[in-house]
């Protein structure tokens, strides 16, 4: 759990200073469950904390910095922390968040690549998430087969899929050769494996996705596949 130091807790209660809370401490008038606090000792939520014999009823802990990676996700990955058939998840990648508390801030499929963001703050993955919350998404998508300006009209007004309506805000013609075609397509809306479901919806396949942007946050230039950076701060305000 998170813990932070005892005088510090106190002081910011407004009970006095940290100089005079470490006077206390000393002169032994503060207890940790029962126990008489020492300089240096750090308390949680759940500890019980007494002055002079009397139980403290309102403290509260800082917040924990918030932490937000952006991940560059490979293809053959999933992005939930266990996979019930076996295949390999981001967290097999990056083994160190297995610790804490990281949650991703929606998925990609197994065979998507592109900007996966994880936080430890699970209210804020929550609130990114819910279908309410409209924040654009914009993937690279190269498609197989032959493209009219009526697929791409169709696609941007609108068609209906199992789950609704559904349509891409924009497309953007991003070259290709032979019996392959890229496109930069964006929408506000992340349903399960949506961009694929509007492509085939016009009888066309994607060979490959990439997601190049979620909200705000540009997949980063120099960032590797099966690499995370931190979210830099400019980042991070534009997200939250
Ligand atoms: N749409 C898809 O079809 N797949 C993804 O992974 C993301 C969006």
């Amino acid at each position: 759990p998170t813990t932070e130091k005892l005088q510090k807790v106190l002081a910011r209660i407004g009970l006095g200073s940290r100089r005079q809370i470490e006077d206390w401490i000393r002169q032994g008038r503060v207890k940790i469950n029962r126990q008489i606090a020492t300089i240096g000792d750090r308390i949680s939520s759940a500890d019980e904390i007494w002055l002079d014999g009397r139980k403290l009823n309102r403290f509260h802990l800082q917040a924990p910095p918030q932490q937000i990676l952006c991940y560059h996700k490979p293809i053959g990955e999933v992005c939930t922390r266990h996979d019930p058939d076996g295949r390999p998840t981001l967290f097999d990648n990056l083994p160190h968040l297995r610790h804490g508390r990281w949650v991703t801030i929606g998925r990609l499929d197994l065979n998507t690549a592109g900007l996966v963001l994880l936080t430890t703050d699970g209210e804020l993955a929550h609130r990114l998430m819910h279908p309410s919350y409209v924040i654009e998404r914009e993937y690279a998508v190269r498609i197989l087969g032959k493209i009219d300006d009526t697929i791409l009209k169709n696609l941007q007004e609108g068609v209906l899929l199992e789950d609704g309506r559904a349509r891409f805000n924009r497309i953007i013609d991003a070259g290709g050769l032979g019996a392959n075609h890229w496109y930069h397509v964006t929408l506000s809306e992340g349903r399960k494996h949506e961009v694929k479901r509007l492509w085939e919806s016009q009888g066309l396949i994607v060979s490959r996705l990439i997601r190049i942007r979620f909200g705000p946050i540009v997949l980063p230039k120099g960032l590797r596949a099966g690499h995370a950076v931190e979210l830099d701060q400019p980042g991070k305000k534009a997200l939250l």
